[in-house]
């Protein structure tokens, strides 16, 4: 047994894992921007939604003025919005990726087919299911925390952020907001482990052994409310419609990209857009491990770190048997 990759997937990348150089001893500062120039400005995946979180803002967003009252139409229109995105990143990723297979196998994690059929799925199909769940609850919760902020703004019941208040902080939180992401995810879905929640609620979303886009936002409406339910802060950290709009759109669209099920997107030959990350596609299998991502070291510290690698397969087999309890 060594630091070889694990048997039984059709792509790993190289292993062991990494988090984020930020938490690795000794400091080494040419790692750190690496890690912040990668994440953010190579074309990523962060860098994409802050765009559309300014588009969103300059041509499909109510005025603050406007959301003081709450009326029908601009609500609809915030949850048209967020259903023509979630479909646009999911669907177009499964269309590209699984319809039309336009990659291939390449860079695929897992060699199996997404699941055509099964009973353990409503409406009999992973794929039928997982839309369900994304667009049915995940959207409208989407959209209910949205209007939930833009109205606290309007009315002064939650503190607004302008670029002429702060340049700096405004750049900051589009920063940062990942990084509380990655702080939160790791606590709440700890929490969504628990026999009880992950019996009732949490076990919908590892119907998925296997995942493809549409399966990141498939969670029961409780995990949405909690998931989502991180842009709270903003009740306390003054943000711009921009940063709730971002925060949002981070979250859902990002369990989309996350679940894509390969680890990119190859233009000729080369990985141009990171997708799906191997450390939560083995959380998807081996369930009790990778909680959080790499961004933050939690699973490290808590011991339910899974690198890729066999040695680090069997000790997280050894804690699973410690943790049965029922619970899968
Ligand atoms: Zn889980
Ligand atoms: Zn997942």
């Amino acid at each position: 047994m060594s630091d070889a990759p694990l048997k039984g997937w059709h792509h790993t990348p190289n292993v062991p894992l990494k988090v984020s150089p930020f938490f690795q001893w000794p400091l080494r500062p040419v790692a750190m921007l690496r890690w912040v120039w990668n994440s953010w400005f190579l074309i990523t995946e962060r860098l994409i939604i802050v765009g559309i979180a300014f588009i969103s803002v300059a041509f499909f967003q109510p005025q603050l003025a406007a959301t003081q009252t709450l009326a029908f139409g601009w609500i609809v229109e915030i949850w048209l919005r967020n259903i023509v995105l979630m479909c646009l990143v999911a669907g177009g990723l499964h269309l590209y990726f699984y319809t039309y297979t336009k990659q291939g196998q390449r860079l695929k994690y897992d060699p199996r087919p997404l699941m055509k059929n099964g009973r353990q799925f409503t409406l009999g199909g992973q794929i039928r299911d997982n839309m369900f769940w994304t667009l049915a609850s995940g959207v409208t919760v989407w959209t209910a925390y949205e209007v939930l902020l833009f109205w606290a703004m309007a009315n002064g019941y939650a503190p607004v952020l302008t670029w002429a208040d702060s340049p700096v902080w405004f750049i900051a939180l589009f920063l940062l907001i990942p990084v509380w992401e990655s702080f939160y995810f790791y606590w709440i879905h700890r929490m969504l482990h628990i026999p009880f929640l992950y019996k009732h609620v949490h076990a919908l979303h590892h119907r998925n052994i296997n995942v493809g886009p549409w399966s990141g936002m498939s969670m029961h409406p409780i995990e949405h409310i909690i998931f989502l339910g991180s842009v709270l802060i903003h009740f306390v950290v003054p943000a711009n419609p921009v940063h709730i709009l971002f925060h949002l759109q981070y979250y859902a669209l990002t369990a989309a990209t996350t679940h894509t099920g390969f680890e990119g997107l190859l233009v000729k030959d080369q990985n141009r857009l990171k997708l799906g990350t191997f450390h939560h596609q083995m959380h998807h299998r081996y369930f009790e491990c990778n909680y959080g991502s790499l961004e933050l070291p939690w699973d490290k510290l808590f011991g339910s770190f899974h690198d890729g690698t066999q040695v680090s397969d069997a000790k997280i087999r050894e804690r699973r048997k410690k943790l049965t309890n029922g619970t899968k």
